[in-house]
């Protein structure tokens, strides 16, 4: 029987993890008040140093959200409308939206079914003379396979932009066993500091890496309306910047984001060896539903593959169910306090608003069946063993019924 915690139980616990931290970020918050240099303070420099000394990155051009981050990289990379970006169906709306929004073609192309990454192979497919650039995202906190889209970028001379909101600190490994962070490896890189993120703000808050000089000069005109210098508008920009407050909050967070992976990891770690009796093993490859150990009987669960080419930093911790009824699930779950999400519930390629003629051909068999199977359970860096028990034994209790 699961026995009841007394502790709230959240998809993410930001006011546990603030309470430890909470003398740095106040004293920082202060500051920033006092100086009242409320936009581009020194704060703002500062996290961008910071980040760019953490990722091993030339540039760090901070902005106002993920969402922009990715607008601005294609505005800058210089995509026109009609261009066509192949990015993946399964993922969070934003990396289409903006797409969309440019006047470019959005190619969605299906995943992979072990990591829930872009399938290289459907990449590959995608292509066309109009092709310009690839957006792989890297879901759920590990890198989509970097070395075989590196390889089609430069044999088709298309750009490469690394959606890397949901796995900021995750190291990508290469076949000669180099590392380079996520959103270091192709021309540019976007993240987003949204408060649920692996590093997050208390805001909106996002950035833009690269190693390109004169990518990046571009970007930081863009953020700030298109300037090179005050009132010298050369090209065509916005506004997103990061605020003052929202940097000295990530300039403290940034120093446990290491510590905040190694928390995540654990609970990773928790959940993984608690569903072992009803799962995959963890290392078994391949879409199959058949164990890959003498053990007996159906496997119901199947946990996050950990894809030999990344560390994960586990933004979600997704589960994929088979012949284990998903509602019922999360009813159970939710009837005990514990919450739980789908990410994300409808493929990208049927919603409304990101309907193309050029995807209609196109089949999606893999998101297609992980929109419908999938479902995501508390994770973050507050997690205790008694909360991850209780999570895990209201989890199988259901699935053994
Ligand atoms: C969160 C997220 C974004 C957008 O970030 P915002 O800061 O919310 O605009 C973009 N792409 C992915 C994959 C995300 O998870």
């Amino acid at each position: 029987m699961s026995v009841k915690v007394s502790r709230n139980i959240q998809m993410v616990d930001l006011v546990g993890q603030y309470e430890k931290v909470k003398t740095e970020i106040d004293s920082a918050i202060q500051e920033v008040i006092t100086s009242s240099r409320f936009i581009n303070g020194p704060s703002v420099k500062e996290f961008q140093a910071d980040l760019e000394k953490y990722l091993g990155v030339k540039h760090v051009i901070p902005c106002a959200n993920g969402t922009d981050a990715l607008q601005i990289a294609m505005m800058a990379l210089g995509l026109k409308q009609g261009d066509e970006v192949i990015t993946a169906n399964f993922t969070f709306a934003a990396t289409v939206e903006t797409i969309a929004f440019l006047g470019l073609v959005p190619v969605m192309v299906d995943v992979d079914p072990t990591t829930f990454n872009i399938d290289i192979k459907e990449i590959e497919k995608a292509i066309t003379p109009k092709t310009k650039a690839i957006v792989p995202v890297h879901l759920f906190g590990q890198c989509a396979d970097m070395e075989p889209i590196l390889a089609l970028a430069k044999k088709h001379n298309l750009f490469v932009i690394e959606d890397t909101a949901q796995a900021i600190g995750a190291d990508y490994i290469f076949a000669d066993g180099k590392k380079k962070k996520a959103g270091t490896i192709g021309n540019i890189g976007t993240t987003s500091f949204f408060p649920s993120k692996n590093l997050g703000a208390y805001g909106d808050a996002g950035a833009l890496y690269t190693n390109d000089d004169a990518l990046a000069k571009k970007c930081r005109m863009i953020v700030n309306h298109g300037q090179s210098t005050q009132y010298n508008y050369e090209i065509l920009g916005v506004n997103s910047r990061l605020d003052s407050l929202q940097a000295a909050i990530l300039k403290v967070k940034l120093k446990h984001l290491d510590s905040y992976a190694a928390a995540r990891n654990k609970a990773a770690s928790y959940y993984d060896h608690a569903f072992s009796p009803l799962s995959l093993d963890n290392r078994a490859k391949g879409e199959g539903w058949e164990r890959s150990s003498g053990a007996g009987g159906e496997v119901k669960i199947k946990t996050p593959v950990r894809s030999k080419n990344s560390t994960h930093v586990f933004h979600q911790y997704t589960l994929t169910l088979n012949g284990v009824n998903r509602d019922k699930l999360k009813e159970h779950l939710a009837s005990k306090e514990i919450p739980s999400m789908i990410y994300y519930p409808v493929p990208l390629h049927s919603q409304p608003a990101y309907k193309h003629p050029v995807n209609e051909k196109r089949t999606y068999p893999v998101t297609d069946k992980l929109c419908a199977s999938v479902i995501s359970l508390p994770m973050h860096t507050e997690l205790d063993e008694e909360t991850l028990k209780y999570i895990t034994d209201s989890v199988l209790e259901f699935c053994n019924k």
